[in-house]
C-alpha cells in the first residue's frame, strides 16, 4: 500500500471510557485481582472463565430486559453469521449459563466459582465509571440455606478489608419472586407510586409498571423525595423469607460482620431474590440516602434463586457478589509499595565492561530459572546508567559482574537499600537472594 492510500493515522488514545493499564497501575490491578482470587480460593471457590461475549439473550433473559444495564448500556453487535452477541456487562448470568451447560448442577453442590476480569457497559464515563471496567466476584450455586448467604457476604467483606478500603455493608431482603410477599408488596408499592406519580422524575414514572422496585435505585432528587413515605418490602416479607433473613443476620453476627439494614436497597439487576447487599464507602461524607444508586459502591450482590430457570435450566438457587476493582483502587489510594516500580524484580545484574555482558545475561537467566525475579540492562548502558536502572526496577539487590568477579567465579552483591557490599560465590547467589 502506498503512503497516500493509508489515510490519516489512527487515534492512539484508547476508546472513550476505556484506559490502557500500564505499570505501575497495572501492578496494583493484577495484585488486587490475585489477592481476590486467593481469598476466594481459600473458601473453596475455583476459578471460572467464560467468553468475553455471549448470546445477547443470556443477558436479556438472565439480567432482565427492563434493567438499565440491558436496556441502555450493552455493547451488542451482529456478527458475520447474523447472530446477536453482547460484550458481557456482568458475569452472574454467564456463570450460571456455563454451570447449566456443563450440568454441574447435577454434581456435588454447592458449585462455588470465582472470577476476575473485564466487563463492558456503555455508560457516561466519569471518575469510577468506565465503559470497560474490572470486577472480581464469586457465585455459590445449589444451596438455598442462609449459611451460604453469610459465607458469601463475609468473604466479600474480608477481601475489601484486606484490599485496604473501609466499607459499610448495607443489607436488605427483597423477598422471593414466587412467594406471596413480593407479589403482595409490589401491589402496594405500585399503588403508592401511582399516588405519587406527579412528584416522580419522568424516567421513574415510566418504571412504575415495568419495574417498580427499581424506582428505589433512582438518582433523581424528586423521586427520592417522593419515596419518603413508600412502603418497605422488609415490612411485608412472608414467613419463609422473613425467617431466611433473620438467619442470615444472626449468622453474620456470629461471624462478626457488621451491617446496616437498608430497606431501600434493591440493586440494579432484575434477578435478585431475598438477600441483597452492597458494600459502600464508609469514608464518604454523603448522607445515608445519597449512598444508594450512587458511585460510592465498591460492589454488591444478592440471591438469584430464579435465574437458572429464567435461562431455561433446572432450578438452581444461588448467591454471589461482584466488586469493582477500579473503585477499590481509587478507595484504597496508593500503598507504600506503590512508591517504587512495584514489580516482582528482586535483583538486577550489572555488567562492568563489554566482556561481562554475556556472562551477565547467562547469570540473570540462571537466577530466573531458579525462580527469582531478575532484570538487567538491555540498552548497552554505562555502569552508572545500569545502577540507575537497577534503582528504577525496584530491585533490592544489585549483582555486579566485572572481570575480577568473572575470573574468581563470584559476584559483588550490593544491598541497594543500605549500600552494603560483599563478594559472593555465584553458586551461593540464588540462596542468598531468595526473598
Ligand atoms: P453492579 O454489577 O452494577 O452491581 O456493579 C458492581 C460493582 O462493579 C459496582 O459497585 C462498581 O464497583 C463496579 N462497576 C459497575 N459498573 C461500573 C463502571 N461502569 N465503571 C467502573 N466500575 C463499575
Amino acid at each position: 500500500m502506498d503512503d497516500k492510500d493509508r489515510g490519516a493515522p489512527p487515534d492512539l488514545a484508547p476508546p472513550k471510557g476505556t484506559t490502557d493499564l500500564l505499570p505501575p497501575e497495572s501492578w496494583r490491578v493484577s495484585r488486587l485481582a490475585r489477592l481476590a482470587m486467593d481469598t476466594f480460593a481459600g473458601a473453596g471457590y475455583g476459578p471460572v472463565d467464560t467468553p468475553i461475549f455471549e448470546h445477547t439473550e443470556i443477558f436479556e433473559r438472565g439480567v432482565g430486559a427492563t434493567s438499565e444495564v440491558v436496556g441502555k448500556q450493552m455493547y451488542t453487535f451482529t456478527d458475520r453469521g447474523g447472530r446477536s452477541l453482547t460484550l458481557r456487562p456482568e458475569l452472574t448470568a454467564p456463570v450460571v449459563r456455563a454451570v447449566l451447560a456443563a450440568n454441574l448442577q447435577r454434581g456435588p453442590l454447592p458449585v462455588k466459582l470465582a472470577y476476575a476480569g473485564p466487563m463492558f457497559r456503555q455508560e457516561r464515563p466519569q471518575k469510577g465509571r468506565y465503559r470497560q471496567f474490572y470486577q472480581v466476584g464469586i457465585e455459590a450455586m445449589g444451596s438455598a440455606l442462609p449459611a451460604v448467604d453469610a459465607e458469601v457476604i463475609e468473604i466479600g467483606s474480608r477481601f475489601l478489608a484486606s484490599a485496604g478500603v473501609e466499607t459499610t455493608l448495607l443489607l436488605n431482603s427483597i423477598g422471593h419472586v414466587d412467594s406471596s410477599c413480593r407479589t403482595g408488596y409490589l401491589k402496594l408499592l405500585v399503588e403508592y407510586l401511582e399516588e405519587q406519580r406527579d412528584r416522580l422524575a419522568p424516567v421513574d414514572a415510566e418504571r412504575v409498571h415495568t419495574n417498580p422496585l427499581r424506582v428505589f435505585d433512582s438518582k433523581e432528587e424528586a423521586t427520592r423525595a417522593a419515596l419518603e413515605g413508600a412502603p418497605y418490602i422488609t415490612d411485608h416479607l412472608c414467613d419463609d423469607c422473613a425467617k431466611h433473613f433473620e438467619s442470615v443476620r444472626a449468622l453474620l453476627e456470629d461471624l462478626g460482620v457488621g451491617y446496616e439494614l437498608e430497606p431501600r436497597l434493591v440493586r440494579g439487576l432484575d434477578y435478585y431474590t431475598r438477600t441483597a447487599f452492597e458494600f459502600v464507602d464508609a469514608g464518604g461524607q454523603q448522607g445515608k440516602a445519597a449512598r444508594l444508586g450512587s458511585q460510592n459502591a465498591f460492589g454488591g450482590g444478592g440471591r438469584y434463586d430464579g435465574l437458572a430457570e429464567s435461562l431455561g435450566g433446572d432450578a438452581l438457587p444461588g448467591i454471589g457478589f461482584a466488586l469493582g476493582l477500579d473503585r477499590i483502587l481509587i478507595g484504597a489510594g496508593g500503598g507504600p509499595d506503590d512508591d517504587v516500580a512495584g514489580g516482582p524484580v528482586n535483583a538486577y545484574v550489572v555488567a562492568i565492561g563489554a566482556a561481562a555482558a554475556r556472562p551477565a545475561l547467562s547469570l540473570a537467566t540462571r537466577l530466573r530459572a531458579s525462580g527469582l525475579g531478575v532484570d538487567l540492562d538491555l540498552m548497552g548502558r554505562s555502569v552508572k546508567g545500569q545502577m540507575k536502572d537497577a534503582a528504577r526496577s525496584g530491585a533490592r539487590w544489585a549483582v555486579i559482574l566485572g572481570d575480577a568477579e568473572i575470573a574468581s567465579g563470584e559476584s559483588t552483591l550490593r544491598d541497594l537499600t543500605s549500600g552494603a557490599e560483599s563478594r559472593v560465590a555465584l553458586e551461593d547467589l540464588a540462596g542468598l537472594l531468595a526473598p
